[in-house]
Protein backbone atom coordinates (compact mmCIF):
# COMPACT_ATOMS: atom_id res chain seq x y z
CA UNK A 1 0.00 0.00 0.00
CA UNK A 2 1.06 3.26 -0.81
CA UNK A 3 2.02 5.81 2.05
CA UNK A 4 -1.03 8.33 2.99
CA UNK A 5 -2.01 10.70 5.58
CA UNK A 6 -4.66 9.76 7.40
CA UNK A 7 -6.98 12.32 9.55
CA UNK A 8 -9.95 12.32 11.73
CA UNK A 9 -12.40 15.15 11.24
CA UNK A 10 -14.84 16.17 14.40
CA UNK A 11 -17.07 17.77 12.29
CA UNK A 12 -18.43 18.08 8.96
CA UNK A 13 -16.89 21.66 8.34
CA UNK A 14 -13.60 20.49 9.35
CA UNK A 15 -13.63 17.25 7.52
CA UNK A 16 -14.71 19.29 4.06
CA UNK A 17 -11.53 21.64 5.29
CA UNK A 18 -9.67 18.33 4.94
CA UNK A 19 -10.94 17.41 1.89
CA UNK A 20 -9.21 18.67 -1.57
CA UNK A 21 -10.93 20.15 -4.83
CA UNK A 22 -8.72 17.72 -7.02
CA UNK A 23 -10.38 13.76 -7.41
CA UNK A 24 -7.85 10.99 -6.01
CA UNK A 25 -5.85 13.54 -3.75
CA UNK A 26 -8.04 12.64 -0.74
CA UNK A 27 -10.86 10.15 -0.05
CA UNK A 28 -13.27 10.15 2.77
CA UNK A 29 -13.63 6.72 4.44
CA UNK A 30 -16.50 6.00 6.22
CA UNK A 31 -17.06 1.92 7.02
CA UNK A 32 -13.90 1.68 5.00
CA UNK A 33 -15.12 -1.96 2.91
CA UNK A 34 -14.65 -0.65 -0.11
CA UNK A 35 -11.86 2.26 0.14
CA UNK A 36 -9.52 0.15 2.05
CA UNK A 37 -9.54 -2.80 -1.08
CA UNK A 38 -9.31 -0.04 -3.62
CA UNK A 39 -6.06 1.47 -1.72
CA UNK A 40 -4.78 -2.26 -1.53
CA UNK A 41 -5.37 -3.13 -4.86
CA UNK A 42 -3.68 0.11 -5.87
CA UNK A 43 -6.63 1.60 -8.02
CA UNK A 44 -6.99 4.67 -6.30
CA UNK A 45 -4.01 5.96 -3.88
CA UNK A 46 -4.86 9.08 -2.19
CA UNK A 47 -2.26 11.40 -0.15
CA UNK A 48 -5.02 11.57 2.51
CA UNK A 49 -7.63 9.76 3.79
CA UNK A 50 -10.49 11.64 5.95
CA UNK A 51 -12.16 9.58 8.31
CA UNK A 52 -15.78 10.90 8.47
CA UNK A 53 -16.61 8.65 11.37
CA UNK A 54 -16.28 10.64 14.63
CA UNK A 55 -18.66 13.31 13.31
CA UNK A 56 -21.20 13.65 15.49
CA UNK A 57 -25.23 13.31 14.41
CA UNK A 58 -24.27 11.82 11.05
CA UNK A 59 -25.60 8.38 12.33
CA UNK A 60 -29.01 7.39 13.33
CA UNK A 61 -32.45 6.86 12.00
CA UNK A 62 -35.49 8.86 12.41
CA UNK A 63 -39.09 9.57 11.50
CA UNK A 64 -41.84 12.21 10.63
CA UNK A 65 -44.81 11.64 9.84
CA UNK A 66 -44.80 14.95 7.78
CA UNK A 67 -41.46 14.87 6.39
CA UNK A 68 -40.54 10.77 6.33
CA UNK A 69 -37.68 8.88 7.10
CA UNK A 70 -34.19 10.65 7.65
CA UNK A 71 -30.68 8.47 7.85
CA UNK A 72 -27.74 9.41 8.94
CA UNK A 73 -24.50 8.84 6.05
CA UNK A 74 -22.73 6.79 8.86
CA UNK A 75 -25.61 4.74 9.78
CA UNK A 76 -24.78 1.40 9.29
CA UNK A 77 -26.65 -1.41 6.84
CA UNK A 78 -27.58 -3.60 9.71
CA UNK A 79 -28.83 -0.84 12.01
CA UNK A 80 -31.29 0.28 8.73
CA UNK A 81 -31.80 -3.24 8.60
CA UNK A 82 -32.97 -3.41 11.66
CA UNK A 83 -34.84 -0.20 12.39
CA UNK A 84 -38.11 -0.87 14.01
CA UNK A 85 -39.07 2.24 12.52
CA UNK A 86 -37.65 1.40 8.72
CA UNK A 87 -39.59 -2.22 9.45
CA UNK A 88 -42.78 -0.84 9.93
CA UNK A 89 -42.77 2.36 7.63
CA UNK A 90 -40.35 0.75 5.07
CA UNK A 91 -40.39 -2.94 5.50
CA UNK A 92 -39.36 -3.53 1.80
CA UNK A 93 -36.43 -1.20 2.46
CA UNK A 94 -35.35 -2.66 5.57
CA UNK A 95 -35.70 -6.24 3.23
CA UNK A 96 -33.07 -4.79 0.41
CA UNK A 97 -31.10 -3.58 3.10
CA UNK A 98 -30.84 -6.89 4.92
CA UNK A 99 -29.95 -8.59 1.75
CA UNK A 100 -27.28 -6.53 0.80
CA UNK A 101 -23.67 -7.76 0.96
CA UNK A 102 -22.80 -10.08 4.35
CA UNK A 103 -23.31 -9.81 7.63
CA UNK A 104 -20.00 -9.15 8.50
CA UNK A 105 -20.05 -6.13 5.97
CA UNK A 106 -23.33 -5.05 7.06
CA UNK A 107 -22.22 -4.84 10.65
CA UNK A 108 -19.43 -2.13 8.90
CA UNK A 109 -20.51 -0.76 5.92
CA UNK A 110 -22.55 2.62 5.52
CA UNK A 111 -25.48 3.96 4.01
CA UNK A 112 -23.37 6.63 2.96
CA UNK A 113 -20.52 4.62 1.56
CA UNK A 114 -22.76 1.93 -0.36
CA UNK A 115 -24.49 4.91 -2.10
CA UNK A 116 -20.80 6.13 -3.11
CA UNK A 117 -18.69 2.94 -3.37
CA UNK A 118 -17.12 2.40 -6.60
CA UNK A 119 -17.64 -0.13 -9.55
CA UNK A 120 -17.19 -3.62 -9.63
CA UNK A 121 -16.24 -3.44 -13.14
CA UNK A 122 -13.30 -5.83 -12.93
CA UNK A 123 -11.34 -3.48 -15.91
CA UNK A 124 -11.37 -0.98 -13.02
CA UNK A 125 -10.61 -3.17 -10.09
CA UNK A 126 -7.55 -4.08 -11.91
CA UNK A 127 -6.32 -0.78 -12.59
CA UNK A 128 -7.31 -0.28 -16.00
CA UNK A 129 -9.36 3.21 -15.62
CA UNK A 130 -13.28 3.59 -14.31
CA UNK A 131 -13.96 3.47 -18.33
CA UNK A 132 -11.83 0.28 -19.00
CA UNK A 133 -10.00 2.19 -22.17
CA UNK A 134 -6.37 1.42 -23.52
CA UNK A 135 -5.01 3.40 -26.73
CA UNK A 136 -8.57 4.49 -27.00
CA UNK A 137 -9.72 1.47 -27.35
CA UNK A 138 -13.10 -0.21 -24.84
CA UNK A 139 -11.33 -2.94 -23.38
CA UNK A 140 -14.90 -3.79 -21.76
CA UNK A 141 -16.43 -3.74 -25.47
CA UNK A 142 -13.51 -6.03 -26.92
CA UNK A 143 -12.83 -8.41 -23.33
CA UNK A 144 -15.00 -10.37 -20.69
CA UNK A 145 -18.32 -7.64 -20.67
CA UNK A 146 -20.53 -10.33 -18.91
CA UNK A 147 -21.75 -8.43 -15.99
CA UNK A 148 -21.34 -5.23 -17.71
CA UNK A 149 -24.33 -2.73 -18.86
CA UNK A 150 -27.33 -3.29 -21.62
CA UNK A 151 -29.13 0.10 -20.84
CA UNK A 152 -27.34 3.55 -21.04
CA UNK A 153 -24.74 1.98 -22.43
CA UNK A 154 -23.54 4.02 -25.15
CA UNK A 155 -20.05 4.49 -23.83
CA UNK A 156 -17.43 5.18 -22.60
CA UNK A 157 -18.92 4.19 -19.61
CA UNK A 158 -19.83 0.69 -19.27
CA UNK A 159 -19.90 -0.68 -16.19
CA UNK A 160 -23.02 -1.24 -14.09
CA UNK A 161 -24.15 0.62 -10.92
CA UNK A 162 -22.77 -1.28 -7.90
CA UNK A 163 -25.24 -0.59 -4.58
CA UNK A 164 -28.26 -2.95 -4.20
CA UNK A 165 -29.82 -0.22 -2.24
CA UNK A 166 -29.85 2.83 -4.50
CA UNK A 167 -32.32 1.46 -6.81
CA UNK A 168 -34.58 0.77 -3.83
CA UNK A 169 -33.85 4.38 -2.40
CA UNK A 170 -34.55 6.37 -6.18
CA UNK A 171 -38.06 4.14 -6.34
CA UNK A 172 -38.42 5.45 -2.70
CA UNK A 173 -38.11 9.09 -4.54
CA UNK A 174 -35.04 9.54 -1.92
CA UNK A 175 -33.10 12.74 -1.97
CA UNK A 176 -29.45 13.14 -0.49
CA UNK A 177 -28.25 16.04 1.44
CA UNK A 178 -24.77 17.48 0.38
CA UNK A 179 -22.25 19.47 2.25
CA UNK A 180 -19.75 21.58 0.69
CA UNK A 181 -17.47 24.55 1.31
CA UNK A 182 -20.83 26.70 0.25
CA UNK A 183 -23.24 24.78 2.43
CA UNK A 184 -25.55 22.31 1.69
CA UNK A 185 -28.02 21.22 -1.08
CA UNK A 186 -30.56 18.62 -1.37
CA UNK A 187 -30.18 15.90 -4.51
CA UNK A 188 -32.77 13.54 -5.48
CA UNK A 189 -30.98 10.71 -5.32
CA UNK A 190 -31.90 9.91 -9.20
CA UNK A 191 -30.06 12.68 -10.38
CA UNK A 192 -26.91 12.28 -7.73
CA UNK A 193 -26.06 9.05 -10.54
CA UNK A 194 -24.37 10.26 -13.27
CA UNK A 195 -22.95 8.58 -16.06
CA UNK A 196 -19.19 9.69 -16.28
CA UNK A 197 -18.04 10.95 -19.41
CA UNK A 198 -14.21 10.89 -18.98
CA UNK A 199 -11.93 9.73 -16.37
CA UNK A 200 -11.45 12.80 -14.28
CA UNK A 201 -15.25 12.39 -13.24
CA UNK A 202 -16.86 9.83 -11.00
CA UNK A 203 -20.36 7.88 -11.18
CA UNK A 204 -21.79 10.69 -8.77
CA UNK A 205 -22.42 14.21 -8.91
CA UNK A 206 -20.47 14.95 -5.48
CA UNK A 207 -17.48 17.61 -5.57
CA UNK A 208 -14.21 15.65 -4.28
CA UNK A 209 -14.81 18.06 -1.22
CA UNK A 210 -18.23 17.57 -0.28
CA UNK A 211 -19.98 14.72 1.75
CA UNK A 212 -23.27 13.11 1.88
CA UNK A 213 -24.51 13.64 5.11
CA UNK A 214 -28.21 12.44 5.08
CA UNK A 215 -30.70 10.21 2.90
CA UNK A 216 -34.20 11.26 3.47
CA UNK A 217 -37.15 9.10 2.19
CA UNK A 218 -40.36 11.10 1.86
CA UNK A 219 -43.09 9.29 3.79
CA UNK A 220 -44.82 6.33 1.48
CA UNK A 221 -48.23 8.01 -0.27
CA UNK A 222 -51.68 5.94 0.77
CA UNK A 223 -52.09 3.31 -1.71
CA UNK A 224 -48.59 3.06 -2.56
CA UNK A 225 -47.11 -0.78 -2.96
CA UNK A 226 -43.36 -1.26 -3.43
CA UNK A 227 -41.72 -5.02 -4.65
CA UNK A 228 -38.38 -5.82 -5.79
CA UNK A 229 -36.47 -8.92 -6.67
CA UNK A 230 -33.07 -9.58 -7.76
CA UNK A 231 -32.17 -11.95 -10.49
CA UNK A 232 -28.65 -13.56 -8.53
CA UNK A 233 -26.22 -16.42 -9.57
CA UNK A 234 -25.66 -18.13 -6.12
CA UNK A 235 -28.36 -17.23 -2.61
CA UNK A 236 -25.00 -16.34 -1.53
CA UNK A 237 -23.72 -12.44 -0.65
CA UNK A 238 -22.78 -11.69 -4.08
CA UNK A 239 -23.68 -8.58 -6.78
CA UNK A 240 -26.39 -9.68 -8.43
CA UNK A 241 -26.84 -10.34 -12.15
CA UNK A 242 -30.24 -7.83 -13.15
CA UNK A 243 -32.60 -6.54 -9.78
CA UNK A 244 -34.97 -4.08 -9.97
CA UNK A 245 -37.98 -2.21 -7.79
CA UNK A 246 -41.54 -1.06 -8.57
CA UNK A 247 -43.08 1.84 -6.38
CA UNK A 248 -46.84 1.69 -7.78
CA UNK A 249 -49.34 3.76 -6.68
CA UNK A 250 -52.57 2.39 -6.78
CA UNK A 251 -56.32 3.98 -7.85
CA UNK A 252 -58.65 0.67 -6.70
CA UNK A 253 -57.22 -2.54 -8.42
CA UNK A 254 -55.21 -0.31 -11.26
CA UNK A 255 -52.51 1.04 -11.68
CA UNK A 256 -52.44 5.05 -11.40
CA UNK A 257 -48.45 5.59 -11.89
CA UNK A 258 -45.52 3.46 -11.55
CA UNK A 259 -41.95 4.25 -11.16
CA UNK A 260 -39.83 0.94 -12.36
CA UNK A 261 -36.39 1.23 -11.31
CA UNK A 262 -33.88 -1.68 -12.67
CA UNK A 263 -30.73 -2.18 -10.66
CA UNK A 264 -27.05 -3.83 -11.90
CA UNK A 265 -27.91 -3.24 -15.76
CA UNK A 266 -26.23 0.68 -16.43
CA UNK A 267 -23.44 2.44 -15.25
CA UNK A 268 -26.75 4.10 -13.05
CA UNK A 269 -29.94 3.09 -11.17
CA UNK A 270 -32.24 2.66 -14.03
CA UNK A 271 -36.07 4.38 -14.07
CA UNK A 272 -37.57 2.63 -16.59
CA UNK A 273 -39.79 5.04 -18.32
CA UNK A 274 -40.92 2.63 -20.98
CA UNK A 275 -42.15 0.18 -18.06
CA UNK A 276 -43.81 2.54 -16.00
CA UNK A 277 -45.88 4.20 -19.54
CA UNK A 278 -46.73 0.02 -20.07
CA UNK A 279 -48.52 -0.21 -16.71
CA UNK A 280 -50.27 3.34 -16.39
CA UNK A 281 -53.83 2.66 -15.84
CA UNK A 282 -53.78 -1.08 -16.53
CA UNK A 283 -54.17 -3.60 -13.32
CA UNK A 284 -51.32 -5.73 -12.27
CA UNK A 285 -51.33 -9.28 -13.31
CA UNK A 286 -49.01 -11.35 -15.26
CA UNK A 287 -49.52 -9.90 -18.45
CA UNK A 288 -49.15 -6.48 -17.30
CA UNK A 289 -46.13 -7.07 -15.52
CA UNK A 290 -44.98 -9.03 -18.80
CA UNK A 291 -45.69 -6.25 -21.19
CA UNK A 292 -44.07 -4.06 -18.92
CA UNK A 293 -40.96 -6.25 -17.90
CA UNK A 294 -40.32 -6.18 -21.83
CA UNK A 295 -40.58 -2.52 -22.44
CA UNK A 296 -38.21 -1.60 -19.13
CA UNK A 297 -35.84 -3.73 -21.93
CA UNK A 298 -36.95 -1.92 -25.30
CA UNK A 299 -33.80 0.00 -25.55
CA UNK A 300 -31.58 -2.59 -24.03
CA UNK A 301 -28.26 -3.11 -26.57
CA UNK A 302 -26.38 -6.18 -25.69
CA UNK A 303 -22.50 -6.20 -25.38
CA UNK A 304 -20.81 -9.26 -26.81
CA UNK A 305 -21.27 -11.40 -24.10
CA UNK A 306 -24.36 -10.51 -22.14
CA UNK A 307 -27.06 -10.75 -23.91
CA UNK A 308 -28.47 -12.62 -21.49
CA UNK A 309 -28.77 -9.89 -19.36
CA UNK A 310 -31.52 -8.53 -21.12
CA UNK A 311 -33.90 -11.34 -20.20
CA UNK A 312 -32.77 -11.37 -16.77
CA UNK A 313 -33.73 -7.81 -16.08
CA UNK A 314 -37.19 -8.53 -17.51
CA UNK A 315 -37.73 -11.06 -15.37
CA UNK A 316 -36.39 -8.89 -12.34
CA UNK A 317 -38.87 -5.80 -13.86
CA UNK A 318 -41.98 -8.87 -14.16
CA UNK A 319 -41.34 -10.07 -10.62
CA UNK A 320 -40.46 -6.85 -9.09
CA UNK A 321 -44.17 -5.67 -10.09
CA UNK A 322 -45.59 -8.84 -9.19
CA UNK A 323 -44.36 -8.76 -5.55
CA UNK A 324 -45.50 -5.40 -5.19
CA UNK A 325 -48.86 -6.08 -6.21
CA UNK A 326 -48.86 -9.03 -3.14
CA UNK A 327 -49.21 -11.69 -5.90
CA UNK A 328 -46.93 -14.96 -6.39
CA UNK A 329 -44.06 -15.28 -7.91
CA UNK A 330 -43.18 -18.32 -8.62
CA UNK A 331 -39.48 -20.13 -7.79
CA UNK A 332 -37.18 -18.69 -11.19
CA UNK A 333 -37.00 -22.52 -12.05
CA UNK A 334 -41.11 -23.15 -11.86
CA UNK A 335 -41.55 -20.50 -14.53
CA UNK A 336 -41.25 -21.66 -18.70
CA UNK A 337 -40.71 -19.42 -21.63
CA UNK A 338 -41.89 -16.24 -22.04
CA UNK A 339 -39.96 -12.83 -22.36
CA UNK A 340 -40.08 -12.30 -18.34
C1 LIG B 1 -18.12 -9.31 -0.37
C2 LIG B 1 -18.92 -8.07 -0.59
C3 LIG B 1 -20.24 -8.19 -0.99
C4 LIG B 1 -20.99 -7.03 -1.21
N1 LIG B 1 -22.30 -7.14 -1.63
C5 LIG B 1 -23.04 -6.01 -1.82
C6 LIG B 1 -24.40 -6.08 -2.21
O1 LIG B 1 -25.00 -7.14 -2.40
N2 LIG B 1 -25.07 -4.91 -2.38
C7 LIG B 1 -24.46 -3.70 -2.18
O2 LIG B 1 -25.14 -2.67 -2.36
N3 LIG B 1 -23.18 -3.62 -1.81
C8 LIG B 1 -22.47 -4.73 -1.62
N4 LIG B 1 -21.17 -4.63 -1.22
C9 LIG B 1 -20.54 -3.30 -1.09
C10 LIG B 1 -20.69 -2.76 0.29
O3 LIG B 1 -22.05 -2.56 0.58
C11 LIG B 1 -19.91 -1.45 0.31
O4 LIG B 1 -18.53 -1.77 0.31
C12 LIG B 1 -20.25 -0.61 1.52
O5 LIG B 1 -21.60 -0.28 1.58
C13 LIG B 1 -19.44 0.69 1.50
O6 LIG B 1 -19.70 1.40 2.70
P1 LIG B 1 -18.49 1.87 3.63
O7 LIG B 1 -19.07 2.69 4.70
O8 LIG B 1 -17.63 0.72 4.04
O9 LIG B 1 -17.73 2.80 2.58
P2 LIG B 1 -16.17 3.16 2.44
O10 LIG B 1 -15.41 1.98 1.96
O11 LIG B 1 -15.68 3.85 3.65
O12 LIG B 1 -16.32 4.23 1.28
C14 LIG B 1 -16.76 3.85 -0.02
C15 LIG B 1 -16.66 5.07 -0.95
O13 LIG B 1 -17.62 6.04 -0.58
C16 LIG B 1 -17.00 7.28 -0.21
N5 LIG B 1 -17.79 7.77 0.93
C17 LIG B 1 -18.10 7.07 2.05
N6 LIG B 1 -18.93 7.77 2.82
C18 LIG B 1 -19.15 8.95 2.19
C19 LIG B 1 -19.94 10.10 2.48
N7 LIG B 1 -20.69 10.18 3.59
N8 LIG B 1 -19.92 11.14 1.61
C20 LIG B 1 -19.19 11.07 0.47
N9 LIG B 1 -18.43 9.99 0.13
C21 LIG B 1 -18.42 8.95 0.98
C22 LIG B 1 -15.56 6.92 0.10
O14 LIG B 1 -14.68 7.99 -0.14
C23 LIG B 1 -15.31 5.76 -0.88
O15 LIG B 1 -15.01 6.24 -2.18
C24 LIG B 1 -20.40 -5.76 -0.98
C25 LIG B 1 -19.07 -5.66 -0.54
C26 LIG B 1 -18.32 -6.80 -0.37
C27 LIG B 1 -16.89 -6.65 0.07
Amino acid sequence: MNRFEYASAKSTQQAIGMLSSQWGETEIIAGGTDLLSLMKDDVVAPKRVVNIKEIPGLEGVSFDAQKGLRIGALTRLVDIAESPVVKQHYPRLADDVSDAASPQIRNMATIGGNLCQRPRCWYFRNGLGLLGQQDGKSLVKEGDNRYHAILGNEGPALFVSPSTIAPMLVALNAKVRIVGSSGSREVALENFFRIPKSENEREHDLKPNEIVTDILVPPLPAGAKVGNYEVRQKNAFDWPFATAVAFLQMNGSNVQSARIVMGAVAPVPWVSQEAAQALAGKPVNAQTASAAAAASVSKARALSQNGFKIKLAGVAVKRAILTAAGQHVPDIHEEKGGAA
